[in-house]
This record gives structure tokens, sequence and C-alpha cells, in this order.
């Protein structure tokens, strides 16, 4: 997707701060992180939101999430926890339409979300 800024991360033609990449998957810091861990977990493919990814590619959803407490290990938020954040659709505040999950910790999170 030419016109997709994650997209262009992943072809490392825009800088990240990478903190985890294999074949499938690639994890980079927000830019403009909402609490002291806060880091983006994306699927190389380009899937707009979560109704776009195929009933035969979820497992690349259950992949994501198998790297998830490697990613908090190494940011150091294991021990204290973490919460992951999937915004799908409009009403969700979704800016960015490929799909991604928000890694975020080092502080308490409240509840319920904004
Ligand atoms: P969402 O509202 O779930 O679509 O979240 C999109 C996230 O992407 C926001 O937290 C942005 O700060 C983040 N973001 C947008 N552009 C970049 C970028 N170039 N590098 C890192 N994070 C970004
Ligand atoms: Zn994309």
């Amino acid at each position: 997707m030419d016109d997709c800024i994650f997209c262009k991360i992943i072809a490392k033609k825009i800088p990240a701060k990478i903190v985890y990449e294999d074949e499938k998957i690639l994890a980079f810091d927000d830019l403009r992180p909402q609490a002291p861990t806060h880091t983006l977990i994306i699927p190389k493919e380009h899937y707009a939101a979560l109704p776009d990814v195929p009933a035969d590619k979820t497992g690349l959803i259950a992949h994501i999430f198998s790297v998830v407490p490697r990613i908090a290990e190494a940011k150091g938020i294991d021990r204290t926890g973490y919460r992951i954040v999937l915004n799908t659709g409009k009403d969700s505040g979704q800016d960015v339409f490929h799909i991604h999950f928000h890694l975020l910790g080092g502080r308490p999170m409240a509840w319920p979300p904004g």
C-alpha cells in the first residue's frame, strides 16, 4: 500500500524505533506515547482493520499475541503488567488504517477506557 504510513515503516522508507521484527510482524515505539511504554505491533501484510483480516489469516493475530510477552519483557513491563488495545473502525478512534495493536505499560491504567 503506497500511501500507508505503516507499510512505509515496514519497507524502512520512514524511520521508526523498532523493538521486534520477524518475517510476519513488526513492533515499533509509538511516535506520540500515551504511557512510558507504548509500542505498536503490526502484521507486515496490509489489512486496514480487524474485519479485513481473512479467516485463514487469523493465525497472524495469534502470532502477534504469542510475541507480546517477549516484547513486554524486553520493555521491562512483564512483571508490572500491561494493556493491549486494538482500535478498529470509526467509533474506536482508529487513525491509521493498517491494523495495529497498542502495547501500553509502565503506569497504572484507568478503567473504563476513554
Ligand atoms: P490508532 O488511533 O489506533 O489508529 O493509533 C495510531 C497510532 O499510530 C497513534 O498512537 C499514533 O501516535 C501512531 N503513529 C502514527 N504515525 C506514526 C509513526 N510514523 N511512527 C510511530 N507511530 C505512529
Ligand atoms: Zn499498510
